[in-house]
């Protein structure tokens, strides 16, 4: 018999799947850091394959963003520097301990474009204090992500344009082949760390070009194969 909850609980994240009638139920969001050269400069670091490193985001900081549709994105509190960092979303449908680079990609559902949203000033007092980076990186909504598109129809995207622009200001724009480790390399190096399961879902870095957003502006964060995302500051 199942003892029952003492509160009453929100329901689970879910994304929706493209062109379909079901929902992704989503368990854990992981993001890589600095996984592109460029970006790993402009953020002080070294772009060389020193080995990748994760945080993690709350599950129900997922904003949905339909494609076509300009949703609106609260500015978060406590922050006066917020940014966006456009990112490839990779979901997952199964998991595992220790999974090598050779299987990973056995374990993906599919792909989405999102946004690794960042108070990007409490994350540098976080880095500068040795803290925590939940507060930069965990606020509420700073996940927003569009359609799941399934690999049965796009595949396992590893070159094509990565882009946002701000009120149609170009800001980021790279592409997915200038990641510095592979889907695969961070699913398998993910694993050692954590056991994966079904729901989990991985933001995979950002290219250069990381920058800030104010309310009443626009941003549209597109992915080659993947479509687009518009979300109005508010
Ligand atoms: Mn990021």
């Amino acid at each position: 018999m199942t003892i029952p909850y003492a509160i009453d609980i929100e329901p689970r994240a879910t994304i929706p799947v493209a062109g379909g009638s079901t929902v992704f139920p989503v368990r854990r969001i992981y993001c890589i850091g600095r996984n592109y050269a460029a970006h790993a400069r402009e953020m002080g670091g070294d772009p060389t394959r020193e080995a990748p490193f994760f945080f993690q985001k709350a599950a129900d900081a997922i904003q949905f963003c339909p494609e076509n549709e300009t949703v609106q994105h609260p500015y978060p509190t406590m922050t006066s520097n917020y940014h966006h960092e456009v990112e490839m979303v990779v979901a997952l449908k199964s998991g595992g301990r220790n999974i090598e680079a050779k299987d990973a990609l056995t374990h993906v559902f599919g792909y989405a474009v999102g946004l690794d949203m960042t108070r990007r000033d409490l994350q540098d007092e976080a880095k500068a204090a040795k803290r925590p980076w939940e507060a930069g990186k965990s606020a509420d909504h700073s996940a927003p992500i569009g359609p799941l598109h399934p690999v049965s129809s796009v595949g396992h995207p590893s070159r094509g344009k990565i882009s946002v622009s701000v009120d149609s200001e170009p800001r980021q724009s790279s592409d997915l082949s200038d990641m510095i480790w592979s889907v695969p390399e961070q699913i398998s190096i993910l694993s050692r760390y954590f056991e994966l399961k079904a729901g989990d879902i991985i933001f995979t870095g950002t290219p250069e070009g990381v920058g800030k957003v104010e309310r009443g502006q626009t941003m549209r964060a597109y992915i080659e194969g993947l479509g687009a995302i518009s979300l109005a500051v508010v």
